[in-house]
């Protein structure tokens, strides 16, 4: 595993990466391959499944947040007119890199 950046470059990185959008999946599940910079949607008959989008810290590890109603943990995600993707709660990592982050309106914003 390779050790977490420090967060000025993590911040440096989120400022030069263009805004994130959301980037539609038919099934109930992720793609293998999950777009880089977008954020992935598994949508199922019209039903939200999950998200799905690349640690943005760069580890490389993939991340699954579940969107769907009635589970937990679940998140909220929305998106601006732009379509640029809001998630809510913020992501934060048990494991890893330990990443801890929001995305709101298609950017991360680094906790610390
Ligand atoms: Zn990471």
């Amino acid at each position: 595993m390779r050790r977490p950046k420090p967060l000025w470059r993590r911040q440096l990185a989120a400022a030069l990466t263009p805004r994130r959008r959301l980037q539609v999946f038919d099934g109930d599940t992720l793609p293998a391959r999950l777009p880089r910079l977008k954020v992935a949607l598994a949508r199922d008959d019209g039903e939200d499944w999950s998200i799905g989008l690349h640690c943005p810290c760069g580890c490389g590890q993939r991340l699954e947040l579940m969107v769907l109603e009635g589970v937990k943990p679940r998140w909220d995600f929305h998106l601006n007119e732009a379509g640029h993707v809001t998630i809510h709660p913020s992501v934060w990592l048990a494991a890893g890199c330990r990443s801890h982050f929001w995305l709101r309106n298609g950017k991360v914003i680094w906790c610390e």
